[in-house]
């Protein structure tokens, strides 16, 4: 990853009336080590994220992001983000991202140093990967069962499985045995059968002309991708809904994508080994949808 700035904030209470932020932020050279040794953030994974999507130097999604982020603090029992403060740090973030072509900014929140006075937060951007193939040529995914039934989530909530946290260890080990079963990517499945997300992204099929993901009832993510790409889909007259999925239904979709702010649509090719058909064209129009500005 090729980072090209970072700043550190210190994070202002959600009711602070400012209207400029600028002296509660600090550019770093994001190059040099900035973070203590006692930071929970790198000791326990404790800190929420966002990782937005930077297109010719627009940051795409703020608002939903932002509230995404306010919805995982107030799962973790983290002070509310002010949305002022954290909008001022990135449109600074947004100028400092590549001008043409794309980009990533991260948002993160930590709970702060060991019995440290206040949480810690950051901002950089980075060059986005090409994920060009991954958009047109597919890829392949397979399911893996995340050891908890549909009722987890409501039963222990503190497994905070619908909050983007900063304790990604599980989804990366994730990504490494779907490619240790000659997969690109994998679908979390829960273990009663249910069709949950990916480990960095949500899932979204077409039955017929009808756009279905699982619902967000916070066993997963709330994919601020899938959102807007369901405002889009309805705007031209599709029908999209939230539904219960059980993973037998996976193959007998006429088409899938995962869907993430910086990877975009990848169509999925194979589920299990299993081909299912790819729609390029929809593909590559959803894609030109999601290249272009949003809010
Ligand atoms: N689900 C998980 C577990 C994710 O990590 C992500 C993104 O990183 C998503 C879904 C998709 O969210 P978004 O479209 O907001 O990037």
């Amino acid at each position: 990853m090729a980072w090209r700035f970072a700043l550190m904030i210190d994070p202002a209470a959600s009711d602070d009336p400012r209207t400029d932020f600028s002296g509660t932020f600090r550019i770093i050279d994001p190059a040099t080590p900035a973070l203590s040794v006692g930071e929970l953030s790198t000791q326990r994974g404790d800190g929420i994220f966002e990782s937005i999507g930077v297109v010719d130097g627009h940051a795409q999604e703020v608002g939903p992001h932002l509230e995404r982020l306010a919805h995982s603090a107030q799962l973790c029992d983290l002070p509310a983000p002010n949305a002022a403060q954290w909008r001022q740090a990135i449109e600074l973030a947004a100028a400092e991202s590549p001008a043409e072509g794309e980009g990533v900014i991260k948002l993160i929140l930590s709970r702060g140093v060991e019995h440290g006075p206040a949480p810690t937060a950051w901002v950089t951007v980075a060059q986005a990967a090409d994920n060009t193939t991954a958009r047109t040529r597919g890829i392949r995914v397979v399911t893996l069962d995340r050891g908890y039934d549909s009722g987890a989530p409501a039963r222990a909530p503190w497994l905070l499985l619908g909050a983007k946290t900063l304790s990604y260890a599980v989804n990366m080990a994730a990504l490494r045995e779907a490619r240790r079963r000659g997969a690109d990517d994998a679908i979390f499945v829960s273990s009663d059968g249910l069709v949950l997300e990916a480990p960095t992204a949500s899932v979204v099929l077409r039955f017929g002309d009808r756009f279905v993901t699982p619902e967000p009832t916070g066993a997963i993510l709330h994919g601020t991708t899938q959102l807007s790409l369901f405002d889009h889909l309805r705007a031209e007259g599709h029908d999209v809904g939230y539904e219960t999925i059980p993973v037998a239904d996976l193959v007998k979709a006429d088409a899938a994508w995962l869907l993430s702010s910086v990877r975009l649509a990848a169509p999925i090719t194979e589920v299990d080994g299993i081909a299912i058909p790819v729609d390029a064209g929809l593909t590559a129009s959803i894609n030109r949808y999601l290249l272009s500005p949003r809010d």
